[in-house]
C-alpha cells in the first residue's frame, strides 16, 4: 500500500487541472494526472518528480462512463487507497438556448455532471475503507449566477453543487468530505479567445479588477483536501474576485 495520500485529478494536462495536480504535489500527494492527451501529462508528470513530487498519468475519456470507473477503482487497486479526489475535468458548449442542439446539451451534461457521478460513486468504496477522503468538484460562477449563451453549462455545474451537497451527507459520517469549488473567470484555454471588450466588461465587475489565475484555484483546493479540514463540506467555495459574493 501507498504510504502517501492518493489523488486523483482529472483535466490535468493544462489550464486550472494542471495547476491543481502541481499544488497537491507540492503539499506531498501522490497524484495521478488523467485527461486524454497523454503528452502533456507526461511532460507534467516529469515537470513534478524533477521538482521532488510523486506522479503518474493516465489517459481516460471522462464521458466514458465505464472508463471513469474504471480508472477510480484501477487506481485505488493500484495503490492500496484513495484519498482525493478533483473532478476537474469539463467542457463547454455554448450556445444561445434557441438555438443550443440536443446533442450540445448532452455533451455537456454527460462530460460535467454525470461522469462525475460515476467518479465519486466509484471513489466512495475505497475511501470508506481507509476511513478518510476529499472529493472536490469543480463547478462553476456559471452554476451559481447563469450565464447567457450557457444553459447546458450552468445547469450541469448548478447540478454538482446539489449533487455534492448530498454526497457530504451520505459520506460525512465515514470521514469523507465533499465540496465544490466554483471558479469565476480564470485565465486558460478555456477563456483565451473571449472577445477583449468582453473581457473589459468581465473585469469591471470583479471587485479585484482582474482575471484568476489557475494557481488561485490550486490553493483553495489544496486547503480544501488538506487533513485540516475536515469540518469542511457540503460547501460551493467561489474562487471569483468577489464577482459573485453569493
Ligand atoms: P481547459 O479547457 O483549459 O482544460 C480542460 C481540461 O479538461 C483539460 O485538461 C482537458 O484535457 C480535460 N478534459 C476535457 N474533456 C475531457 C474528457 N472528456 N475526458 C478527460 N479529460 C477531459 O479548462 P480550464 O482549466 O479552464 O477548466 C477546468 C475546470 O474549471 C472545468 O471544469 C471548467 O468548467 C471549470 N471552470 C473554468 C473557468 C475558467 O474561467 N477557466 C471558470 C469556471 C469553471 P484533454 O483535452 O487532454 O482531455
Amino acid at each position: 500500500m501507498t504510504e502517501q495520500r492518493v489523488a486523483i485529478v482529472t483535466g490535468a494536462s493544462r489550464g486550472i487541472g494542471r495547476a491543481i495536480a502541481k499544488r497537491l504535489a507540492a503539499d506531498g500527494r501522490h497524484v495521478v494526472c488523467v485527461a486524454r492527451s497523454q503528452g502533456p501529462l507526461d511532460e507534467l508528470v516529469s515537470e513534478i518528480t524533477a521538482d521532488g513530487g510523486s506522479a503518474s498519468a493516465k489517459t481516460c475519456d471522462i464521458s466514458d462512463f465505464d472508463a471513469v470507473a474504471a480508472l477510480v477503482e484501477g487506481v485505488a487497486e493500484e495503490h492500496g487507497r484513495l484519498d482525493i479526489l478533483v473532478n476537474n475535468a469539463g467542457i463547454t458548449k455554448d450556445n444561445l438556448i434557441l438555438r443550443m442542439s440536443n446533442e450540445e446539451w448532452d455533451a455537456v451534461i454527460d462530460t460535467n455532471l454525470k461522469s462525475i457521478f460515476v467518479a465519486c460513486r466509484s471513489a466512495a468504496r475505497p475511501m470508506m475503507k481507509g476511513k478518510f477522503g476529499r472529493i472536490v468538484n469543480i463547478a462553476s460562477t456559471s452554476g451559481l449566477v447563469g450565464n447567457s449563451g450557457q444553459a447546458n453549462y450552468a445547469a450541469a455545474k448548478s447540478g454538482l453543487t446539489g449533487f455534492t451537497k448530498t454526497v457530504a451527507r451520505e459520506l460525512g459520517k465515514k470521514n469523507i468530505t465533499a465540496n465544490c469549488v466554483a471558479p469565476g473567470f480564470i485565465e486558460t484555454d478555456m477563456t483565451k479567445d473571449l472577445p477583449a471588450g468582453v473581457i473589459e466588461h468581465i473585469k469591471g465587475v470583479i471587485s479585484t479588477r482582474d482575471l484568476g489565475k489557475p494557481e488561485d484555484i490550486a490553493a483553495c483546493v489544496s486547503y480544501v483536501t488538506s487533513d485540516d479540514a475536515g469540518y469542511l463540506t457540503g460547501q460551493t467555495i467561489a474562487v471569483d474576485g468577489g464577482m459573485t459574493m453569493c
